[in-house]
């Protein structure tokens, strides 16, 4: 099984990754023990290069990894993007899926085929046709009938969110407190990088202090 090790250890991010790992359908359904006592981190929307490349150094020089949910949209064909988006795929990060453009309460035959743009753009940006999803987030988190129907039958995982940018890292350790594993929610914003830089230690220590750690939500899941 590969296990994250802190320390900058990084692998390739591919579906046979979760091969051993049963998935479960959402992370509302099995609030406590999903993630132990680990502290999930969460990149959304991804509209700012700059901000994301900040986002994603920090983390990565401290040998942390998270995952991203990105708007398609936002990620254009030019160098500095491509060349973003690669790293962040060789480092080992997560990209799941947010839909191509924020959309909510798209149909099911409308999800499929955004899905499946989606999975499109990324494969040509990451110029690798083996690249697949295992976890996606709803736009402004709404959990539709539609998106839960379409996201079981095709095996993937709702993540949602409970720790935000406007909260401190409190928030994480009452979630810890509750039995309840953090997942936090990051948006590619000047304040959000802020917020990491001035909170990646203290989310690092308390996680340590619960015996967990800090990452990915491939990282953070529960292993037998
Ligand atoms: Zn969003």
């Amino acid at each position: 099984m590969d296990i994250f090790k802190p320390g900058g250890v990084t692998t390739i991010v591919n579906a046979d990754r979760y091969e051993d790992i049963q998935l479960p359908f959402d992370t509302m359904s099995d609030r406590g023990g999903m993630f132990d006592n680990n502290i999930v981190i969460t990149i959304d929307d991804c509209y700012n290069n700059q901000h994301v490349r900040a986002i994603f150094e920090l983390l990565k020089n401290n040998g942390l990894r998270a995952t991203f949910f990105p708007n398609t949209n936002y990620l254009l064909f030019d160098e500095e993007t491509i060349s973003l988006w690669q790293e962040i795929y060789q480092a080992g990060f997560e990209i799941g899926y947010h839909t191509t453009n924020h959309a909510t309460h798209l149909s099911y035959a409308d999800l499929e085929e955004d899905f499946w743009a989606f999975t499109q753009h990324m494969r040509a940006l990451l110029e690798d046709d083996s690249f697949e999803i295992n976890l996606v987030r709803a736009p402004y988190g709404v959990w539709y009938e539609n998106w839960y129907l379409w996201s079981a039958n095709n095996g993937l995982m709702s993540v949602d969110w409970n720790v935000l940018t406007e909260h401190q890292p409190e928030r994480a350790e009452l979630r810890l407190q509750e039995g309840i594993s953090p997942i936090i929610l990051l948006h590619s914003t000047a304040f959000d990088v802020e917020w990491l830089n001035a909170n990646l230690n203290q989310l690092i220590m308390l996680a340590r202090q619960y015996d967990g750690i800090v990452g990915s939500v491939y990282d953070c899941v529960h292993r037998e």
